[in-house]
This record gives structure tokens, sequence and C-alpha cells, in this order.
């Protein structure tokens, strides 16, 4: 077994840290600056009042939804689009945003906060999620530097557990169901439905059109996401719509297809550490291979197999 050359040698280093820029810091085209990176707004109807809009810059999805009284962001994107996002809300909703609610402390989810917060808006999220943001971490191993959080995008209100909010208009019921998760994509998930659409959005929990990331340095745990992942399988029947982290909005059976991938690719690695393999020895047997195809390919499948092993490994 040579432990040497693996997560922690150079290769499996240089490319491990390839894949946490991306899910961290966004994507950069090569050879653009960031002040080249111009949002392309979408917007994706989902029903009566109730949108997607994305940045095409990499950003979570946002999920926008009108109410009287006060409209709802399910993440807010990140501060470079700020400015598309917040105007394309104007656009849509009658009324102001009230309320933003960040599914888990990832810049790219939350960085926009601010510019709700001082607009008046409430911003509620995990109560660990502050925590989380406001720690500086370097992991030098992986050349990933962890900014903190602007302060003024952090909760004021904190979810300790399942809550219900209600609709403050007479004939109104439920706006939105908040579900506090256990650690899985990193230790400040939640996941929120509105129930009048039948519509879930999960956070990074899900990702679609990618392998998931797995931040193993906030809490995060693989086998977290499966059993999270299995759970909203339970009940996401019919004809209920889940909106992942990133990429398009899904039904019940993409998301037993994620569940399929996840499961298979823990089951390999773990059978390949009770072998005595060495993480060379996992990666060149190409675990991932049947789910390359709409996750970004081989050299995706190799990425996330190495951010399996590097967690998996340590008996996280
Ligand atoms: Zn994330």
């Amino acid at each position: 077994m040579n432990r040497s050359s693996g997560i922690f040698g150079s290769a499996a280093r240089a490319s491990l840290a390839a894949f946490l820029v991306p899910c961290l810091l966004l994507s950069q085209p090569a050879g653009a600056d960031a002040q080249d990176r111009v949002p392309v707004i979408t917007v994706e109807e989902l029903a009566d009042d109730l949108w997607v809009i994305r940045d095409g810059l990499g950003s979570g999805n946002v999920l926008l939804y009108d109410v009287v009284g006060g409209a709802y962001l399910v993440d807010a994107g990140s501060p470079e689009s700020a400015a598309a996002i917040i105007a394309t809300v104007d656009s849509l909703a009658s009324n102001p945003v009230r309320t933003v609610i960040s599914t888990h402390y990832h810049e790219d989810h939350l960085g926009a906060n601010a510019w709700y917060a001082v607009r008046g808006a409430r911003v509620m999220g995990h109560e660990l999620l502050a925590a989380e943001a406001m720690r500086d971490t370097t992991i030098e191993e992986m050349r990933w530097e962890r900014h903190r959080a602007n302060p003024a995008s952090l909760p004021t209100v904190q979810v300790t557990g399942p809550s219900l909010i209600k609709s403050g208009q007479p004939d109104g019921g439920t706006v939105a169901a908040i579900q506090k998760l256990p650690p899985a994509h990193s230790r400040t998930d939640i996941a929120v439905l509105i129930p009048a659409a039948n519509v879930l959005h999960a956070g990074d929990l899900i990702e679609v059109g990618a392998y998931p990331f797995i931040d193993w340095w906030a809490g995060g745990s693989l086998r977290g996401m499966i059993e999270e992942v299995d759970h909203i399988l339970s009940w996401a029947q019919g004809d209920q719509r889940i909106v992942p982290g990133h990429g398009p909005v899904i039904g019940a059976a993409e998301l037993a297809d994620y569940l399929e991938m996840l499961v298979t690719i823990r089951d390999r690695a773990e059978a390949a550490i009770r072998r005595g393999d060495s993480e060379e020895e996992f990666l060149d047997s190409h675990p991932t291979r049947e789910f390359d195809a709409g996750r970004g390919g081989e050299a995706s499948g190799r990425r996330f197999a190495s951010l399996v092993w590097y967690g998996l490994s340590r008996g996280d």
C-alpha cells in the first residue's frame, strides 16, 4: 500500500485542488479576469409566483417565491451576480423580499444575502452556519483558501429544528417548511419545502449535471448525504420537483439515479479500503465509470472518487 502517493501526493493534490476551487470559488473560464465574468440570467417558472433563477456563472440555484406581504428567497447567489439577480427578482415579484433562507454556508449560495439584509430582509439559516462561515480555514495540502463570509450575509434567525413559516394572510397556510439536516454536504445544511407547489430546494445535498461536493472540512459526510437523499426519496413521490444546489430541477426518478451513484461509489471505496488498496489503485479501477456521462466525464469522476477516498480513508 503506497500512501505516500495517495491524496497527499502532488498529482492527487493538484487534482483535488482543481475540484475544490470551482465548487467554492465558482468556475472561471481559462484566461478570464474576474471582471470579464458577466452574469447571464435565466429564469424557470415552476408554478404561479415561484421561479428558479440562475446566473450562468455557477452560483447556487436561487428559488424565488412571491407571497403577499413579502417574497421569499431560498439562497441568494454569489456577490458577483447580486445586482443582476436582484434586478430579476424585482422584475418578477410584486412584493419585496422579506425573507432569505440559506441552504448552507458556501459563498455561492449566501454571498448575496447582504444585499437583501440591507433592504430589511431577515436571513434564516442553520444554527451552525455563522460559526462555519466565519472560520478562516486554509487547507494547505489542498491549496484551498476558504475566506470568511461578509458578516452582513449571516443569519439573523437561527434554524434549530424543523420549522414552519405560516402566511400572515387571513386565508394563508404554510408558506415554507424548513428541515434542518444532519451533516451531509456540510454541517450547515437545511432543505426547504414549498408545500403549495410541492417543490423542495435541497441545496448542495444534490447536484445535477456534475458530481456533488462533500465538504469534509466543514463537517460534511457522504454517509449523511446518502441517508438524507434516501430520506427525501422516500417521500418525493408523484409530481414533486426537487431544486438541486446546482443544475436543472429533477423529479423522483432522477433522484433515485443520483442515490444509486452515491451508494455505488461509496461501496466501491469501502471495498477498496478493506482490501488495503492505495488511492491510485482505487482511482485506476475507474469506480465512477457508469456515472461519468452527464457529470463532466471521466476526469470529473476521478476527482470525485478522490474526494470520496479522502474522507472515507480517514474514517469520516
Ligand atoms: Zn455548497
